[in-house]
């Protein structure tokens, strides 16, 4: 681990400082907006830091490192899968992740179904959506989503909470807030259209929670501002 438990608190403290001001900003109850602490690529003391401090949701980015920690950790972690899920990877993470925020093709959808059911288990899943249609970020497309929608809620294991984005790289935050609004109108059309409560949008990172808040973000997913940087090594 490359900070300490008291560096830790004190990035959290300026983490919860910066959600509850754009809260407010936004006109929102900070309590709508989860933090969910990013911890890929980072040692299991990341999550023992993060449960420590009451944050029992992580976020990891690869299957693989995810199962390695989640076979040394003691402690009851709901564990997110944020980012790509190939087929190969489907049933492990079917069988383990409290919640799959990465899903964006039908064929994912499907086999979710099938080992979620296989190992008799209800399985929580965002739809991640490209919104700002960057060729580099994965995501289903926005004019994809509906089919997508459609298909994943007629599986009888897997419970849609929302939608997930990542958005552009760019140093303009404006371009990232576009992303987010656009996030937003996606949830409102698909859940006028299909009559379903979508509540979660998961939106924002290190760099753009503020934008994300103000778009109406109930998930922040945060890295970098609570850990320090990843070792890419
Ligand atoms: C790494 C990652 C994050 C966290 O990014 P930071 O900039 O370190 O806060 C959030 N979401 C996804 C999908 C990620 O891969």
């Amino acid at each position: 681990m490359i900070i300490d438990y008291h560096v830790f608190e004190e990035n959290l403290r300026k983490v919860r400082g910066r959600i509850e001001q754009s809260a407010m900003v936004a006109g929102r109850s900070s309590n709508a907006v989860q933090l969910l602490p990013v911890t890929k690529n980072h040692p299991l003391d990341a999550v023992r830091f993060a449960y420590r401090s009451g944050l029992k949701s992580v976020g990891e980015n690869r299957v693989q490192e995810a199962l390695s920690k989640m076979d040394d950790a003691d402690e009851e972690i709901f564990w997110e899968l944020i980012g790509p899920l190939q087929s190969n990877k489907v049933k492990k993470a079917a069988e383990r992740f409290y919640r799959i925020q990465s899903v964006d093709r039908i064929k994912i959808v499907n086999l979710l179904q099938r080992h979620a059911a296989e190992a008799e288990r209800n399985l929580r899943i965002l739809l991640q959506i490209n919104t700002g249609n960057d060729p580099n970020k994965s995501g289903a497309r926005l004019e994809d989503a509906s089919a997508l929608l459609e298909r994943a809620l007629s599986q009888p294991n897997l419970k849609v909470d929302g939608l997930m984005t990542i958005a552009p790289l760019s140093s303009d935050l404006n371009i990232a807030r576009k992303s987010f609004a656009s996030l937003r109108k996606c949830r409102e059309e698909l859940a006028e259209s299909f009559k379903v409560d979508l509540p979660e949008l998961s939106m924002g990172m290190s760099g753009d929670m503020q934008e994300a808040i103000l778009e109406g973000s109930t998930i922040v997913r945060v890295g970098t501002a609570l850990f320090g940087k990843r070792d890419y090594a």
